[in-house]
């Protein structure tokens, strides 16, 4: 399949402000408030040991819920402590799971994919991530070769030097620093402060240890930004040439998430200011070499999302975009979230209940769901659009043995008010996503989301923009 590159976007402030509502993400379909209770450990198990006959590759996704201090716009779930007995308790629980985890896959599946997420992974010391990856590394079959995707969310005012080399000696190959923004009154505002020249110094480390890939995530919106600000952030980023810059909407809800009261509403740019410096963003990327992906995500042309955009193989999985073949995800840590053939399966949120529940000598999983082949041809629609743009129905209709534009007869209806919009066009080929519907992609996607009824209107999906 030879996808064509799209770098086109278009800024048309009428649509973003009338399709501004609130929409997943789609990292997962179903989303994860669709997961239930009914859904329970011994179902997980039953389908990680069947999920052995596929001899499918494996990712290992773990998370690391502490932070050192608490940053005011954060809306994660995580902890903040300098208690090193409560994080050593922690790890202690996590090691156990490992075990029981591992327990349940053969040891001929390699892992070819690996993510720290958090909280702060770079929150635990020299010492504690050694030991942390020398586990599971005895408990699982790593691929070592070069295609192997071990990522890991860095907080750059938790990582010096000698931490990013024993980062790349541990075997990691990605790095997503959380910059957000290089402003050091925005920095203030949300208490998060870290200079520009440490982050600098932190890409030629990277650069320095062979790291493959360098993402910066950056956030508009936050206290204080005006377009001359994010213009002087984005400039220092360009600067730096990171292969994937996300830029992500900051949303300001001080009644869900108490850190966001520690933010003074004033300061928070107006909605029109956001939508300029949102423009802004758009235009001075789509000029620069960047790439836009789709979802807030840019790279550089010759980034491996890119390449895998061009030849049909990016995915949407739960941290974003990934160019890896379908693995069989297992999520090991509070709140994390795994995928084994065609269930997902959720790890409890709260610490006390996770250790608990490993103390008791169970998993900790307590939620989830086994999706249907409904749910699987709605999957698969929504992946297609979200990763390149366009749906083909023979290709679709190949892939999935059914006849598309019968199955989705009302989907492709309930597109038309969008296509009068300019955001699709429909024929009897194809659906593709124009450059004025590519930063309203989630809009587009939401019409084959077949829950969205019952969970539109709770407050619990951020916005769109
Ligand atoms: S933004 Fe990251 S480092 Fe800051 S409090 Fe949230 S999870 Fe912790």
């Amino acid at each position: 399949m030879d996808m064509p590159t799209k770098n086109e976007v278009f800024f048309d402030e009428d649509l973003i402000k009338r399709y501004d509502g609130r929409g997943p993400r789609y990292t997962s379909y179903p989303t994860a408030l669709q997961f239930d209770d009914s859904f329970t450990a011994d179902d997980y198990r039953r389908h990680a040991r069947n999920s052995n006959d596929s001899g499918r590759p494996l990712s290992l996704y773990v998370h690391i819920p502490f932070c050192k201090s608490l940053c005011y716009y954060c809306a994660c779930n995580k902890i903040v402590t300098r208690n090193a007995d409560r994080v050593a308790k922690y790890m202690r629980h996590l090691d156990q799971e490992i075990d029981m985890q591992s327990e349940l896959y053969d040891r001929e599946r390699k892992i070819e994919q690996l993510h720290f997420g958090g909280g702060t992974p770079t929150y635990l010391d020299e010492n504690q991530m050694r030991t942390l990856m020398g586990r599971l590394r005895s408990a699982f079959s790593f691929d070592e070769s070069n295609s192997r995707e071990f990522s890991i969310e860095v907080d750059p005012r938790t990582v010096d030097s000698k931490m990013m080399a024993i980062l790349a000696e541990l075997g990691f190959n990605r790095l997503s620093l959380g910059i957000q923004d290089f402003d050091p009154k925005v920095q203030m505002a949300v208490n998060r402060l870290q200079s520009t020249e440490e982050v600098g110094a932190l890409v030629q480390d990277a650069r320095a240890n062979q790291f493959r890939s360098v993402s910066f995530d950056l956030i508009y919106g936050l206290p204080h930004q005006t377009v001359k600000t994010f213009d002087d952030t984005l400039n220092k980023a360009l600067e730096m040439r990171p292969d994937r810059l996300a830029i992500y909407n900051y949303a300001h809800l001080p009644g869900r998430f108490k850190g966001q009261r520690m933010i003074n509403d004033d300061d928070i740019p107006l909605p029109e200011t956001k939508l300029d410096i949102l423009r802004h963003t758009i235009e001075k990327l789509g000029s620069s070499e960047y790439v836009y992906i789709g979802m807030d995500h840019f790279a550089l042309p010759d980034d491996d999302l890119v390449k895998a955009q061009r030849n049909g193989t990016l995915q949407r999985n739960f941290q974003g975009y990934s160019t890896h073949r379908e693995c069989d995800l297992i999520a090991l840590g509070v709140s994390a979230i795994g995928s084994i053939g065609n269930i997902y399966a959720q790890n409890t949120t709260s610490t006390i209940e996770y250790e608990a529940i490993l103390e008791s000598g169970e998993l900790p999983v307590v939620r989830g769901i086994e999706v249907d082949a409904d749910d699987l041809l709605r999957a698969s629609a929504i992946s297609q659009l979200m990763c390149y743009d366009r749906l083909e129905f023979s290709d679709f209709n190949a892939a999935n043995k059914v006849d598309f534009l019968e199955y989705f007869g009302n989907e492709v209806k309930n597109l038309e008010p969008l296509a009068e919009d300019g955001l699709v066009t429909v024929d009897d080929d194809r659906i593709l996503i124009t450059p004025k519907g590519r930063l309203l992609l989630r809009s587009i996607a939401m019409v084959f989301d077949r829950y969205l009824g019952k969970n539109m209107h709770d407050g619990r999906f951020s916005k769109a923009i």
